[in-house]
């Protein structure tokens, strides 16, 4: 793939700046989201956010890549932080899967409980991030969600 995160980092908007209220992100996101599912149905649409989002964590892994885990994953929490994603947490680790929640997610946080779990976008950054540093593919699955009425969003990832 291009490196799409070199080339839309060019902005020129020097009325209306760099940022933009969450509510127009989550609305680009969600309303593409449901085109998609109407699209290709719930399950393409999933593979779909998650494989961009994978792509995203791998190529932004790439760049904040460090041999020591604890190190790199603390560099990554300051980028999503910096970036205003959410904050990252790694809730639990060990040689066979991690859970990491991400608190204040971009996507989801404050979103009333509407039966389904949305952030697949993100739990494919979280996979991503981890396949730079293991150099192999790994299974990542959102295990909770506000809109799901978790009260976090939460991702685990298989290893393995
Ligand atoms: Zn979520």
């Amino acid at each position: 793939m291009r490196d799409w995160f070199s080339i839309i980092g060019n902005i020129n908007r020097p009325v209306l700046g760099e940022e933009i209220p969450i509510l127009i992100f989550r609305a680009f996101r969600i309303y593409s989201g449901e085109y998609l599912k109407d699209l290709m149905g719930e399950k393409g649409a999933v593979v779909l956010f998650q494989n961009a989002g994978r792509e995203l964590g791998r190529e932004l892994g790439d760049k904040l890549k460090d041999e020591d885990l604890e190190r790199y994953l603390s560099n990554v929490q300051s980028f999503v932080k910096d970036s205003k994603i959410g904050l990252l947490v790694v809730e639990e680790i060990d040689q066979r899967k991690a859970v990491l929640r991400l608190d204040e997610c971009i996507t989801c946080a404050g979103m009333p409980n509407v039966g389904a779990r949305i952030c697949h976008f993100e739990t494919g950054f979280v996979a991503g991030i981890f396949e730079t540093f293991m150099e192999k593919k790994v299974r990542a699955v959102e295990t909770k969600c506000n809109a799901m009425g978790e009260e976090t969003c939460e991702v685990t990832v298989d290893i393995e």
